[in-house]
């Protein structure tokens, strides 16, 4: 985007000192790699780099200027305590000019699901700027924003979190007029403590939304009431399966493998949503985005006619072939233990397969690794899946919640590598559908390459 500021202007917005004459920059970079003439390149510093390095090249290669935190002999420069900082008041000072609305999504689950299906809803009308992939954190909200440009009618910005504290500094430079939470469960529970702590942390989006925003909640989730408390002045829309009061109620959901059907409570009018993929989290998803779209203005009969088809993201849930003819669920992205349930629901709508589960461990859970990965076994076990593989020491423990609560038809595979799971599954016919899933440590995508045609 042409932020066309001067240097001086920058050094205002950013607390810092102009060292050397005076310009006007077009754009702000924060790669030495990026073409950067007429740019301000932030030397920005992580674990295994340091910008403030770069800040020579980077004049060289026709940047008009550095934002700096080391004293670097480099002219023009703005210095500051902290360029990561800095480079969000940039960011900040982009969305203030920005007269459209603002949307920011977090949640344990579905941030990037909600963020894509509501911009490609969007975008039919109208020109919509969308968080890139998964940029989702201190470097990715900002650089979101700061891509804002003049035909921009909305902006969709997901704000995820890996410490206490990271959403309030995502939302206090979003400032969103309408938030989505699209719930809180125990992903990423290392750090966080609780879920009380995790609902905390993304409540913390509703807190530094403006005054006046919209907040679409999840009413059936257990930290519901904590948000609701959050709200102020902030007008709210709820979601949920089962309260007839919230803003828009689910009922009557129908499935197959081909997708679901479910009435839709808005107004005392129902619609029916009607999905092409299975899997009640994309209905919740559904909601979540139809809700911002009711806070964006939108009519509801126009909301539903956007919604049919989820987006498909690689890795998630995707159908894969296979060279034994086996159908392969891939959906080893990422995997949090909301995620894994909503795997299996799925996963048990083929009722005329033998069903296939195959778990990687899942990463980040602290003192509760143990006891979630049984309760997965578990959850498994009674979800009828057939087959459960674990691989490795950690997602064993699911092997030992499955094994207290199966019958005698369903078995259990613990293996010790992938190459071990691998002999098992590589001759499965077209009678057998395997779900892969677990975190993204656990490279489950091994198998599914491993398998497919
Ligand atoms: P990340 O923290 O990796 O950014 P995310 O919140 O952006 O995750 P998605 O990438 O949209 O989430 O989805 C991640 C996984 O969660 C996928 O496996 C998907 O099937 C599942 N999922 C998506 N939406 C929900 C939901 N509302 N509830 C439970 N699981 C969901
Ligand atoms: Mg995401």
């Amino acid at each position: 985007m042409l932020i066309n500021l001067t240097l001086s202007d920058i050094a205002t917005i950013v607390g810092g000192r102009l060292i050397g004459d005076d310009a006007v920059v077009s754009e702000v970079s924060t790669d030495s790699r990026d073409d950067l003439c007429g740019k301000l390149f932030v030397a920005l510093v992580g674990e295994r780099f340091n910008g403030n390095e770069f800040a020579s090249l980077a004049i060289a290669q026709g940047a008009t200027a550095v934002l700096v935190s080391e004293e670097v002999d480099v002219k023009p420069r703005i210095q500051v305590a902290d360029t990561a900082q800095a480079y969000r008041a940039i960011a900040k000072h982009i969305r203030r000019a920005f007269q459209h609305p603002v949307v920011a999504i977090t949640g344990s689950n579905g941030k990037t699901s909600v963020k894509d299906w509501l911009s490609q809803a969007l975008s039919t009308d109208a020109v919509t700027l969308k968080t890139q992939s998964n940029l989702n954190n201190q470097i990715g909200v900002p650089k979101t924003l700061l891509g804002l440009a003049a035909d921009h009618q909305y902006a969709v910005i997901e704000a995820g979190t890996s410490f206490p504290g990271e959403i309030e500094i995502l939302g206090s430079t979003i400032e969103a007029d309408v938030v989505v939470l699209t719930n809180a469960s125990g992903s990423h529970l290392q750090g966080f403590g609780s879920i009380q702590g995790i609902a905390v942390e993304k409540g913390k989006l509703i807190e530094t939304a403006r005054p006046n925003a919209s907040v679409v909640l999840n009413a059936d989730d257990p930290s519901y009431s904590y948000w609701l408390r959050l709200l102020a002045e902030r007008s709210l829309l709820s979601f949920s399966f089962h309260d007839h009061e919230a803003t828009l109620f689910a009922k009557d959901m129908q499935e197959t493998v081909g997708g679901s059907q479910t009435t839709l409570i808005y107004q005392d009018e129902s619609f029916q949503l009607k999905l092409d993929r299975p899997g009640k989290h994309h209905v919740a998803n559904a909601m979540a985005v139809a809700l911002a779209m009711v806070a964006l203005g939108f009519e509801f009969e126009r909301i539903i006619n956007s919604l049919k088809h989820p987006e498909q993201v690689p890795g998630r849930m995707e159908l894969v072939p296979t060279k034994s003819e086996a159908v392969v669920i891939n959906d080893c992205y990422n995997a949090s233990p909301k995620s894994v349930e909503a795997a299996i629901d799925v996963l048990s709508l083929y009722k005329q397969h033998t069903k296939w589960m195959v778990l990687g461990a899942l990463g980040e859970l602290g003192d509760q690794e143990i006891a979630i990965h049984e309760a997965l076994g578990k959850y498994a076990a009674k979800a009828g899946v057939d087959r459960l593989v674990t691989i490795g020491p950690v997602a064993k423990f699911a092997a030992e919640g499955f094994s207290n609560n199966i019958k005698s038809e369903q078995q259990l595979y613990a293996c010790h590598s992938k190459n071990e799971a691998l002999e098992l599954l590589s001759t499965l016919d077209a009678e057998h559908v395997i779900l892969v899933k677990g975190s993204r440590s656990a490279k489950m995508e091994d198998i599914v390459n491993a398998l497919k045609i």
